[in-house]
């Protein structure tokens, strides 16, 4: 039965963590769901799996941006396991992470991988992975927040969802890679598959719940509407009045630098306008 599976957010310290993952102790394993972003952070999170006193068995990938699979190498260490996630996020990673070295490099320096362990095991979508009596099945949700996403179910009723960064707890969001229209069509195949009760763990704060769908559909419309209605003739301008709209939407700063990061690229995927301008 998933209900008796405990579930263990990494970092503990939730206060400004900038990215969680989980572990799931069953009755003798435990299941991984992302890795963290930073070197000692997965190195904390590997402790927490020797605290536990269980081998682990796997590792499941929400999805393809680095702040998931960065930090592999250490949760894995010296253990032979599957890390599991749809062939289309494992492309993703093994064809991004030299793009994503470049820029993560710099911002973190060894706290960015040396060398970074890449998922080893597809899946197809409905498959499940079954550990001790815990199930987890794969959604392949395509492109989504990152170019290939992956939530999992825990369990047959569907109450308990690792969902990845499908919702955002109340932070800014990362738009960048342009799928908005297909997170937008995720958010309401999704809305409608999981029961009114569920809870879900999410790649940033959490955990939420199907309440916060709606949340998440206006902050993503909103900031559309924003980058749409700018003046591009003047640049500065016009990301300052797409960064006030989304303050004013959503007053708080955690993780305003990826809704930042996103201004251009999606102005330019409208064709507001041009990289080389
Ligand atoms: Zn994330």
């Amino acid at each position: 039965m998933a209900r008796e599976a405990r579930i263990h957010r990494s970092p503990r310290d939730r206060a400004h963590a900038f990215v969680n993952a989980y572990l799931v102790e069953t009755e003798s394993s435990v299941v991984a769901v992302d890795s963290l972003l930073t070197v000692s952070e997965s190195r904390a999170m590997r402790a927490g799996v020797e605290e536990l006193g269980k081998p682990l068995r796997a590792v499941l990938l929400t999805q393809s941006h680095p702040d998931h699979y960065g930090g592999l190498g250490e949760l894995v260490a010296r253990d032979d396991v599957p890390v599991v996630a749809p062939q289309g996020v494992i492309d993703t990673i093994i064809r991004d992470d030299e793009a994503k070295e470049h820029i993560l490099r710099p911002m973190f320096g060894d706290e960015w991988a040396a060398t970074r362990t890449f998922p080893n095991t597809p899946i197809t979508d409905g498959e499940s992975v079954t550990v001790d009596e815990a199930t987890f099945t794969v959604i392949d949700l395509g492109p989504s927040e990152s170019p290939h996403d992956s939530p999992w179910v825990l369990g047959e009723d569907e109450r308990i969802v690792f969902l990845g960064d499908q919702i955002y707890d109340r932070r800014h969001c990362y738009l960048a890679d342009g799928f908005y229209r297909q997170w937008l069509q995720n958010i309401e195949t999704l809305r409608r598959r999981f029961p009114r009760d569920a809870v879900f763990y999410v790649g940033h704060g959490g955990p939420v719940g199907p309440a916060d769908w709606d949340w998440q559909r206006r902050y993503i419309e909103t900031f559309v509407d924003a980058v749409n209605a700018a003046d591009w003739s003047n640049r500065d301008q016009a990301r300052a009045g797409v960064v006030e709209t989304m303050k004013r939407f959503l007053p708080n700063d955690e993780l305003l630098f990826l809704m930042e990061l996103s201004i251009e690229p999606v102005a330019e995927q409208l064709g507001l306008t041009t990289a080389a301008a």
